[in-house]
């Protein structure tokens, strides 16, 4: 391979030194003016293994941003729910519109005359709408549970569609839950409701607020790191 094709060198008349940059399209080493590019080749062999290891960070982030999702809604591709995955069977059925089941796999009903369609957009709103339901039962089953174990009683839930955020909890204790969790392991969705409602013991995210946390899910740090690398492809949906 060719050496010189591995990096892009940009010169700043900033940089004090030679210092490398990282990121998923490129490796770029930005040198000061002066520098001669014979000791700029000899900076980066010497960096070689940091480069390596950096650049391997980066494609496993990018290769964490793949999305959950198929890439088309149809007999046999996998739906994640609840941090599994489930095959979807389309079946023909007598129904107007397409209606989701969830049993062992999910299945999804669509009426007789345009099974032949595909309906992949029909199906995939339909099983946004049906994963939306199950967040919300998911979470006023967990929130019965450990609201009065502390009494942190929620005024409202809601499931919403947020692009950004996992949950939140308005100042009059309105709790907000992201319905992308319900794709999460069942451990990471209850920990976002748990973070949630301990927002109402605790405003912020004080030490305080992370022993509240950690009384109620001792294991909440892996919870909570899991969402941190999965993140990103949970966000882009369904
Ligand atoms: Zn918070």
């Amino acid at each position: 391979m060719n050496k010189q094709k591995e990096y892009q060198i940009r010169r700043s008349s900033r940089a004090k030194r030679a210092r490398i940059i990282v990121t998923a399209e490129k490796v770029e080493v930005v040198a000061p003016l002066r520098m001669p590019e014979k000791q700029i080749q000899q900076f980066m062999r010497a960096k070689q293994d940091w480069v390596e290891t950096a650049k391997n960070k980066m494609q496993q982030h990018v290769d964490n941003m793949t999305s959950l999702a198929p890439d088309s809604y149809q007999q046999g591709v996998l739906i994640p729910y609840q941090g599994k995955q489930y095959t979807l069977q389309v079946k023909a059925s007598l129904e107007k519109n397409v209606k989701i089941a969830f049993e062992q796999d999910f299945i999804a009903y669509v009426p007789e005359a345009l099974k032949g369609l595909g309906l992949s957009e029909q199906i995939r709103q339909a099983l946004v709408i049906w994963m939306g339901r199950a967040a919300a039962r998911q979470a006023v089953k967990t929130m019965d549970h450990y609201a009065p174990l502390y009494q942190l009683n929620p005024r409202s839930i809601s499931i919403k569609a947020q692009k950004s955020r996992w949950g939140s909890c308005g100042i009059h204790n309105d709790i907000n839950l992201n319905w992308l969790l319900i794709l999460a392991p069942a451990e990471v969705f209850e920990y976002v409701v748990i973070h949630e409602l301990c927002h109402i013991g605790q405003r912020n995210h004080s030490a305080a607020f992370w022993v509240l946390v950690e009384r109620h899910c001792p294991d909440y740090k892996q919870r909570r790191s899991w969402l941190k690398q999965n993140g990103a492809s949970l966000m882009l949906g369904l």
